[in-house]
């Protein structure tokens, strides 16, 4: 059965307890009784803060996946943090890049920093790269003005620009890999006109026009928590759902210990390749949509470790990709974010998280490590994008993620919010 007009009091299951699923669930219980199934031990998916247990900064809140948000591209996020009266502060976002086969290394915070190595004012190479980014700037702008980038990938335009081996290298990719935690490759193979319209919408188009970016003051759980406070359906953590099944009455959703549970609706809040993994009986819509979907996997060390930083320190940023010796254009990327000045903590020991290094931490220096997942972007995966809310309501089932977007934390709300909508529910 569809559901075309939405009665009141339905029993609905939300599968996913990330921002899609929390958002997802906060609304709803608004007109309905709702059961949040989380496989984690924890709400939040991949908004998750670390309490330092031990030593000098016990206590202290370091996220690990979800950092910041900005007060242009959010708006619904923003809304969401209003509701739950959570404090935002301003956050510190700039880029560094470091190649330890090189030693070349360099910061876009400031003069200083875009000249870490003194050398570089009289580099040609490195003078040109910035000449580079200001033309490279213009004509993403002025292609995507004028509709002219359909069909193209970042590569293809890169090499129609014939951009340097040093812009490629040094700025644009490990700038890209980094947003995307993806490797070169794969971003190579970003379709143009979406990499260009995420970049202008975000102000990475013009030197001038960045957006003022934030931190969740507290950890970025400071929002899970307060919805956990505001959420008075059931919430089922540890519950790891595992196949999906509909008829005309109810759905049946499929546990680890073998049990089944009867809703009238699921609202499915994972990754597109779990959500259809899930589906024990897809419909050639689900298959067509949900199908094309591939994420990239990101090893994540919460850590006190400056390895992974450029050896100069006025070449330190925010984030901070790092080229290791041996990385191939597959290689996953190794980016450390440095939680100190995106947090603004003061600590006694400095915190980072880097995604993918390329040889172990020293065990007394890790607090703690992930597996993180995110969306990769082709041709084939968004073309079901303009398609993907069409799958609401079909066969009791709803849809929402970050990979209905570009796949960051607004996404996955404006999915959530748009899932709801068709259940009577408003953020
Ligand atoms: C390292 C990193 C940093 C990031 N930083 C930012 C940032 O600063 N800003 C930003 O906007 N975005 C950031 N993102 C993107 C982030 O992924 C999205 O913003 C968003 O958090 C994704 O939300 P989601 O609800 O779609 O997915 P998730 O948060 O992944 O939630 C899916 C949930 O489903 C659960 N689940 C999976 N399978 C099952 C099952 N079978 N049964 C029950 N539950 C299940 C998972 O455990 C998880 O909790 C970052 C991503 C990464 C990897």
């Amino acid at each position: 059965m569809d559901i075309a007009k939405p009665a009141n009091d339905l029993d609905i299951a939300v599968i996913g307890g990330g921002v899609a699923g929390i958002t997802a669930a906060y609304i709803l219980q608004q007109h309905h009784r709702v059961s949040l199934y989380e496989r984690n031990d924890y709400l939040g998916g991949h908004t998750h803060t670390v309490v330092i247990p031990d030593g000098p900064d016990a206590g202290t809140p370091v996220d690990t996946g979800f950092i910041v948000l900005n007060d242009r591209t959010y708006p619904l996020f923003n809304r969401l943090l209003g509701r739950l009266e959570v404090t935002i502060r301003p956050s510190d976002m700039s880029f560094s890049y470091y190649s330890a086969v090189t030693g070349f290394q360099y910061a876009s915070r400031n003069l200083n920093a875009l000249f870490a190595q003194r050398r570089n004012l009289v580099s040609p190479i490195h003078l040109y790269m910035l000449t580079e980014i200001l033309r490279f700037n213009h004509a993403a702008r002025r292609s995507l003005q004028r509709q002219a980038l359909g069909g193209l990938t970042l590569g293809d335009f890169l090499r129609q620009m014939r951009m340097s081996r040093a812009f490629r290298t040094r700025y644009i990719l490990p700038m890209a890999a980094a947003i995307w935690s993806s490797p070169d490759d794969d971003v190579m193979d970003f379709p143009m006109a979406t990499f260009a319209r995420f970049f202008e919408n975000h102000g990475l188009l013009s030197v001038r026009d960045m957006p003022q970016w934030y931190y969740v003051y507290g950890g970025s759980h400071t929002y899970v928590q307060a919805f956990g406070r505001r959420f008075e359906g059931r919430v089922l953590t540890q519950t790891p759902v595992r196949g999906l099944k509909r008829d005309d009455n109810g759905i049946d959703l499929r546990l680890a210990d073998g049990s089944t549970r009867r809703h009238d609706i699921a609202v499915v809040a994972l990754h597109a390749d779990e959500a259809f993994g899930m589906l024990e009986d897809p419909t050639p819509d689900e298959k067509r949509l949900l199908g094309p979907w591939r994420y990239s996997r990101n090893q994540v060390f919460l850590h006190t470790d400056s390895e992974w930083m450029p050896p100069l320190q006025r070449a330190w940023a925010s984030w901070n990709y790092y080229r290791a010796p041996g990385d191939s254009r597959r290689t996953p990327i190794t980016l450390t974010y440095d939680m100190n000045r995106l947090q603004d903590l003061r600590t006694r020991r400095p915190y980072f998280v880097t995604l993918n290094p390329p040889r172990p931490i020293a065990a007394r220096k890790t607090v703690a490590t992930f597996t993180y997942h995110h969306p990769m972007y082709t041709f084939a995966s968004l073309e079901t994008q303009a398609e993907l809310p069409r799958l609401n309501g079909r066969r009791r089932t709803f849809y929402c993620g970050s990979y209905h977007g570009y796949g960051f934390h607004e996404d996955a709300v404006h999915a959530a919010v748009q899932a709801s909508a068709s259940l009577g529910g408003r953020l």
